[in-house]
């Protein structure tokens, strides 16, 4: 039987391109052959992703398909910075069904992995009668209480009284304020695209989740046989980076030179550097960098810190000076080489908004966390770290934002959760279970073991699907 054919489709964000292009080096290491369809402006970030499979029996290979005229530049995840934006793309990329359909019938792929953001592949892939596999970026916790939420109104007398998230393995508490507010007229497109996502899921074939068994297995089980979700966990993909050039431009050209930075983390002991990073998406006001500067120096920890590179006015006068003649603090101004900063030994701890590309680096590395959510299901996955898997801190009273701003947590709160997870005896046992967790994450993805005996079923599985229409 010729080699199976797996169509990717990622929606054109980092958080979400850059583990669907790892997800297509891993499938292209198993021998499938495996094609990323994106538009022209966004096809530039797989390039590395591309050349890690010039040795495999196939290669990726890419195809574009475009927006219409007035739309081109729309996708450039830089540019997302407002709810018009992402409204405007999230119109612009329910157009992109006929071109991509126009490419499935000419290349007759065995399946289709969609995220979540293209509901209509559903009928692309009933149309032409191949599985569609749903991707949704996140792991099975968040998968699970977001499913218990859509069917719970919380009878609570305020946002900020705790509740109890009803149905799931462990007793998590959450409060309105951390939930997606979408009710208000603004968020109609957006509420309408997650609606149809759900529908879309439920309708798909199975979910691939990038999460490995032994980091949530309760979650697991309840996504499979409470939820009865056909899926198949082939994660954490980020471990498919094994050189340092696979890692320094993982996504995007790094703003700091690798030996520069590798030098600087070499000088510091083992676990005593604390890395703070918010993602591709999120907003830090000039007043919360201002105060996790203050936060960062009182604390007295070795940092690296990014932020971005329109940023810099914000940092207060004097302070990167004073770091860097006391060496305590690197900042980063732009993208940073995450995966090799948080494999580094050097690096201890984590400040995180809860991406879960980044909690399952995080975990993947070793490192304790200061979970700081901003939106999307970052509050649920800072639960998985904080209340689950007990290897981090909450940052403390922090609200859903509508906008991906990050605000309004003083100096002392950063000072105090820096210290307890930098700290001998609580940071160094949420360190402990952390290194259990990255030693764990890197046996699953070898042969046999759980990540890759998945990876073999979803493979059989589609082998199968086309097997059955085959001779039918
Ligand atoms: N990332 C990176 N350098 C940066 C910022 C982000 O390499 O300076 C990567 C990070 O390693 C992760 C992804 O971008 O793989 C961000 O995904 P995540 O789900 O954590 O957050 P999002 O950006 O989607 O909010």
């Amino acid at each position: 039987m010729t080699a199976c054919h797996v169509v990717f489709l990622p929606f054109m964000a980092y958080g979400h391109m850059i583990p669907m292009a790892d997800m297509a080096v891993l499938f292209a290491s198993r021998g499938l052959q495996t094609t990323i369809v994106t538009t022209s402006s966004s096809a530039h970030r797989l390039t590395k992703s591309i050349q890690k499979t010039v040795n495999y029996t196939h290669q990726i290979a890419l195809h574009i398909i475009d927006f219409k005229a007035g739309e081109v530049g729309i996708d450039n995840p830089d540019q997302i910075i407002s709810n018009e934006r992402m409204y405007g793309l999230l119109e612009a990329i329910s157009k992109l069904q006929e071109p991509f359909e126009e490419f499935v019938e000419k290349s007759q792929p065995d399946c289709i992995v969609a995220y979540m953001f293209f509901p209509w592949t559903t009928e692309t892939a009933a149309r032409f009668n191949i599985p569609r596999i749903a991707f949704n970026g996140t792991g099975f916790f968040a998968l699970c209480v977001s499913d218990a939420l859509s069917r719970y109104q919380p009878t609570v007398s305020s946002d900020s009284e705790p509740f109890v998230v009803p149905h799931i393995p462990h007793e998590i508490k959450l409060t309105r304020k951390q939930l997606p507010q979408l009710e208000a007229e603004e968020f109609k497109m957006f509420l309408k695209v997650i609606m149809q996502a759900g529908e879309a899921e439920a309708k798909s074939y199975g979910v691939i989740v990038n999460s490995f068994y032994e980091l949530e297995p309760e979650y697991v089980h309840h996504y499979r046989e409470v939820l009865k979700r056909k899926s198949w966990h082939v994660g954490p993909v980020s471990l498919c980076n094994k050189s340092t050039e696979d890692k320094l431009e993982r996504g995007k050209k790094s703003a700091v030179d690798e030996h520069g930075c590798l030098k600087w983390l070499e000088s510091k002991p083992p676990s005593s550097v604390i890395y703070v990073c918010f993602g591709s998406m999120v907003k830090v006001t000039g007043s919360q960098l201002h105060e996790i500067a203050m936060g960062l120096e009182a604390c007295d920890e070795s940092f690296i810190w990014v932020i971005r590179n329109d940023q810099e006015a914000w940092i207060p006068e004097g302070f990167e000076a004073r770091m860097q003649a006391k060496g305590k603090g690197l900042i980063i101004k732009g993208w940073a080489p995450q995966v090799l900063i948080l494999e580094h030994e050097s690096v201890g701890g984590f400040v995180t908004h809860c991406g879960w590309n980044s909690v399952l680096e995080g975990v993947s590395s070793g490192v304790a966390m200061v979970a700081w959510p901003i939106m999307a299901e970052q509050f649920y996955n800072a639960k998985l770290v904080t209340d689950v898997l007990r290897i981090g801190v909450s940052i403390g009273d922090v609200e859903w934002s509508a906008d991906s701003t990050c605000e309004g947590v003083m100096r002392e709160a950063i000072e105090r959760a820096v210290a307890r997870v930098m700290g001998a005896e609580e940071g160094e046992d949420m360190r402990m279970r952390a290194r259990e967790l990255k030693e764990k994450a890197k046996k699953v993805v070898e042969k046999g073991r759980s990540s890759y005996s998945d990876l073999t079923t979803f493979i059989e599985n589609i082998k199968e699907f086309k097997y059955k229409t085959t001779v039918a």
